[in-house]
């Protein structure tokens, strides 16, 4: 099998780049239909929603869509610290706008929920959020996610834009972490 050492941690092959541009295409066909009419602000969260976010937004036909950049932080290493920073804030005026976040990867969900908090502080008139991967299994708060490319269980991931220790995302597929 093919697979890849990063640091400490050797991982396998998960996901196809195959599987997720398919995966990717049907989350933006439903957004396409769903926001048609609403002038659209999507909010890629950095670092890890990168990749995600530049094949999702090129999939939009929404004419007047627009795309900005905001910067959170919860994982240290593999694990979700439940403790989410905004390193990056948003300058974008979103009051009355319809905003799409847009995530890597929802875990625990804390991250999103708090980024959602946030943002409804700004009177948008709706947050969507699509994600590329849900964890469903470990999800531990009650936030509503409303595209979800890929389900996929607990285990550690990287690639397509998804790190450990701020490598691998440069990997076109995604891996799993091999337990020894
Ligand atoms: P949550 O707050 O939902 O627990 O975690 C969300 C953030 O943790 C994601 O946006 C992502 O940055 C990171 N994360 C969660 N699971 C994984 C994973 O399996 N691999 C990587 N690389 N990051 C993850
Ligand atoms: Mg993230």
């Amino acid at each position: 099998m093919n697979t890849i050492k990063l640091k400490d941690l050797t991982f396998k092959p998960y996901i196809s780049s195959a599987e997720i541009a398919t995966a990717v295409k049907n989350v933006a066909a439903r957004i396409n239909e769903d926001l048609a009419d609403k002038n659209p602000l999507f909010i890629c969260v950095l670092n890890g929603a990168f990749v995600f976010a530049a094949d999702l937004f090129r999939e939009i036909n929404i004419p007047g869509a627009e795309i900005t950049f905001i910067r959170m932080k919860s994982y240290i290493g593999t694990q979700s610290t439940g403790e989410v920073q905004m390193v990056s804030g948003l300058y974008e005026d979103i009051s009355g706008r319809t905003v799409v976040i847009i995530e890597d990867i929802v875990d625990s969900g804390f991250t999103l929920l708090q980024l959602k908090e946030m943002l409804r502080e700004c009177n948008p008139a709706d947050i969507k959020v699509a994600t590329l991967l849900f964890k469903p299994e470990s999800l531990k708060c009650d936030v509503t996610i409303d595209y979800v490319a890929l389900d996929i269980p607990p285990a550690f991931i990287v690639g397509y834009g998804l790190d450990y220790e701020n490598m691998g995302r440069n990997l076109k597929d995604i891996y799993t972490i091999v337990q020894d």
